[in-house]
This record gives structure tokens, sequence and C-alpha cells, in this order.
């Protein structure tokens, strides 16, 4: 603990996306004028207040890395060592299933695999490859730990991993989770993350639109064709949701994706209920 602290303070943080334009960590651009509405005056107020609760908070309990804890200088940041070991996927990626290659073919490209086994969503989208180290971590974190703050630096890596479906969306929804799950974890991860994009980007997120009616075991160990299995049937749009979802173009998110099963499943409910598409935003996946 005492290495990492150390290593943490040697190493200078790292806050890419933490920018003077970052709506989060600013103030706002734009000084209130006459004849503003109180409710800039208001929301200036709010952001010094907060900003500087920011700062008493960081001299109280010394801001750490999201991933692995090591101190840095900013709270909500990674440090540099997790920052150049996260498997960030950058293109060139596949455009149905956002997974990696290793070569630029151009443009527009398909992998094999989504030749083979074209997915029921649209297009996939993930932060970075789902790996030990730092995107593990995170995920981990986000999950099991409550750490429901993790929501927003990972949301807003999402945001920018979605990029290219954002604009068109009409409805962000996270996949559910069973409510016995549910009440065991206390927060859905999916629907915190998918409240962050949605604060950045605009497109409303409905967490009670797609329900999981069946509760599924986990899908560690499992082999493709069991994952399908697994979570067959396991969602349902109830009849009086369906005009929530009917025409709209839908972005379904979640934490991870592994096989795919479960954005398919969910994604084939979703199309069903009348939605025009349906795109996903993960923030990592196992490729
Ligand atoms: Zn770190």
């Amino acid at each position: 603990m005492a290495s990492l602290a150390a290593a943490g303070y040697a190493s200078r943080m790292w806050t890419p996306e933490i920018t003077p334009t970052d709506p989060e960590n600013s103030l706002p651009a734009r000084l209130p004028e006459v004849g503003d509405k109180p409710r800039d005056g208001f929301a200036l107020l709010h952001a010094i207040l907060q900003n500087a609760a920011q700062q008493v908070l960081d001299i109280v309990y010394p801001p750490s890395c999201v991933a692995c804890l090591a101190a840095v200088q900013q709270s909500a940041a990674l440090c540099t060592t997790c920052w150049s070991t996260m498997p960030f996927i950058e293109r060139p990626f596949c455009e149905r299933l956002g997974t990696p290659f290793t070569h630029d073919l151009g443009p527009g490209l398909v992998s094999p695999e989504a030749i083979a086994n074209p997915p029921v969503y649209g297009r996939a989208r993930a932060v970075a490859r789902f790996e030990d180290g730092p995107a593990r971590q995170l995920v981990h974190r986000l999950k099991y730990g409550d750490r429901a703050e993790l929501a927003a630096p990972m949301g807003r890596w999402m945001t920018r991993a979605a990029a290219e479906l954002l604009p068109d969306a009409d409805l962000l929804v996270p996949v559910p989770l069973h409510r016995r799950r549910l009440f065991q974890r206390r927060f859905n991860q999916a629907a915190v993350l998918a409240q962050t994009i949605s604060r950045l980007s605009g497109v409303p997120s409905d967490p009670l639109v797609l329900r999981r009616v069946r509760p599924t075991s986990p899908q560690v160990g499992l082999t493709r064709a069991q994952r399908a299995d697994n979570v067959q049937g396991a969602f349902r749009v109830s009849p009086e949701d369906r005009p929530k979802i009917d025409g709209r173009k839908v972005v379904l998110v979640d934490d991870v994706m592994t096989s795919g099963a479960t954005a398919n499943a969910a994604s084939r409910v979703l199309l069903r209920a009348g939605a025009a598409s349906v795109d996903v935003v993960v923030f990592a996946r196992v490729v």
C-alpha cells in the first residue's frame, strides 16, 4: 500500500477528460449578465460552491486513482500508470462489433466474426478491452464496490466512445438487473452509467422500459450457446411501455460485453417492441 501511494506521488496525475471546457469540472464559460434568468445565477453559485467543496474534500480525503487507488492530484482521474496501461479501443475497428483490427484495411469494414454471426444490434462501441488491469478494476469497483462516483469518469469515456451513435439516438436504455440482484447490490451499474451519458449527451435515459423478468445465472464459464440460452426470455417490454420504444432509435447501455448474448437478447426484445434501431455502448468488452 505504501509503495502504491509512493508510486502515485511520484507520478504526475493524468486527467485527459478533465479540461477547462468540461462542464462537470469547470465554472460556466460565461458570467451571468443583467436580464439572465435567476437560474443562471444559481448555476454559477452552485458551480463555485461545488468547486470549493471539491477542493476541501481533496484536502481532507486526498484523491486517489479511480482504478488502482494510488494517490493523484485531482479527483476522478487515472494515475499515469493506469492511463498508460488502459487498453483503450481505438480505430481501426469492426463497424458492427466495435472490435479492434490489427491492421487498418480502410473505413467501413466489418469483421469476419460479424459476417459469420451477425449481431441483433446495429453497432456496438466500447471504451476498452476487458482485460486484467485498470479496465477490469474499474468495472469491478463500480459493480461490487458501490462506487457510484466511478460512473462519472467511466460514463464520460463511454460518451466519447459512442460519439457516432448518440447524435441520432432518441433513448438510452440501460441493461436491467433482475430485482433480486438489484436488491442485493442496491444499484444497477448500467443505469448509473446511462445517467452520466444522458447528462453529457442530452439523450434521455429510461431505466424502466426494459425489464429483466427472469433471473439469469452468471455467464462466467458458459459457452457461447449456453450464454444465449441463459438470457433467452430474460428481458421484456411490457405492453404499456411499448409506445416509449416504438419508432425510437435506442442505445443500449451496459458495463461489460462478453459474448454479446445479453446485448443480443435485449436488442431483440427492444426491436420486437418497435425500436427503429438498437446500438450498444459498453465500458469494456471481451475481444
Ligand atoms: Zn492507477
